[in-house]
């Protein structure tokens, strides 16, 4: 997997804005080829539950496993994805394509609660088809809505508040919950959790890789651990990479988590046995 070429945003904010500009032009070609090239793929991190260890569900990630740049990790390529307008294909391909391959394994005697996580960008969620195209995979696949998922970020506070909270309630009386992704980071305002009804809150992974020797981020992390109970909504902690780490937060509170500590995203494929959707992951096992 040795990568011939740097990673693309070291690259992209390399040189003189000309040079720039006709760097990220190549490198949206490449995604452009990429789509076209089928180059995309989906590692499946495992969502555990924080008293027992046990795998209730995944999180979906995208990669691009290109021929020139070996495995590129999302946080390189989605960007520019987002501004050139290739997140729509590469999104609306890794909603279906999760969904394809969980409703596979379900059909195959996983926990039938099992909850797949996908990330939704805003772009993506305000094209007017987003709805019906999620409704059609949803059938297409006999996914149960209530097997899915759909995280946000908190940016769409920028968008028009009125038209995200009737859509979201539409997906919601679908049975498909909501989770509200990298929460406390952001645009963070405490009003928009007025706006909307959500399902699920996650805690961004920056407060958890501090809060043990961090006040400040312990403070934080109370703070929100107390308000998904209030919503009673069950609170997701990401980054979670070590047992001292885990333990803290289920001493404070927190249900749930995600993070090295209990599992690396990796292809269902290559998911433990332990991990399939019954099983328990991670050195807590
Ligand atoms: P996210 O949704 O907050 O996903 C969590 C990120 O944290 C993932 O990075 C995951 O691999 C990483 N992570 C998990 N556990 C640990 C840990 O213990 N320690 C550390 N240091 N990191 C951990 P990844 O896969 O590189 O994804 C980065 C971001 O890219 C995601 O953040 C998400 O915002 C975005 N992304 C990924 N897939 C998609 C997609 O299909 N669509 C959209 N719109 N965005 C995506
Ligand atoms: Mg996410
Ligand atoms: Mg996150
Ligand atoms: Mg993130």
């Amino acid at each position: 997997k040795a990568k011939e070429k740097g990673p693309i945003s070291y690259e992209v904010f390399q040189g003189s804005m000309a040079e720039q500009s006709a760097k990220k032009i190549h490198l949206i070609a490449e995604l452009n080829a990429a789509i076209e090239k089928n180059e995309f793929r989906i590692y499946f991190q495992p969502v555990v539950s924080l008293n027992d260890s046990q795998v209730i569900g995944a999180e979906a990630l995208v990669r691009w496993q290109s021929g020139q740049r070996g495995l590129v990790a999302p946080g390189v390529f989605i960007p520019l994805a987002e501004e050139s307008g290739l997140i729509l294909q590469i999104g609306n391909w890794v909603l279906r394509e999760s969904c394809r391959q969980i409703a596979e394994r379900l059909g195959n005697g996983w926990a039938s609660n099992f909850d797949v996580h996908v990330n939704v960008s805003v772009r993506q969620l305000i094209q007017s088809d987003f709805y019906q195209n999620l409704e059609n995979i949803l059938l297409e696949y006999h996914l149960p809505p209530h097997n899915l998922t759909l995280e946000i970020t908190e940016s769409i506070l920028i968008e028009d508040s009125n038209v995200i909270a009737t859509l979201i309630g539409r997906i919601r009386n679908l049975g498909v919950s909501i989770a509200i992704d990298d929460f406390g980071t952001g645009y963070s305002s405490m009003s928009y959790l007025h706006q909307f009804a959500f399902d699920c809150l996650k805690i961004d992974q920056s407060f958890v890789s501090r809060f043990l020797d961090n006040h400040k981020s312990e403070a934080i992390i109370s703070a929100i651990i107390r308000l998904a109970a209030g919503f009673d909504v069950p609170l997701v902690a990401e980054g979670v990479e070590t047992a001292e780490q885990a333990k803290r937060l289920y001493e404070l509170g927190c249900q749930r988590a995600q993070g090295y500590h209990f599992g690396r995203p990796a292809p269902l494929e290559e998911w433990p046995q332990a991990w399939c959707g019954t099983g328990k992951a991670g050195p807590l096992a």
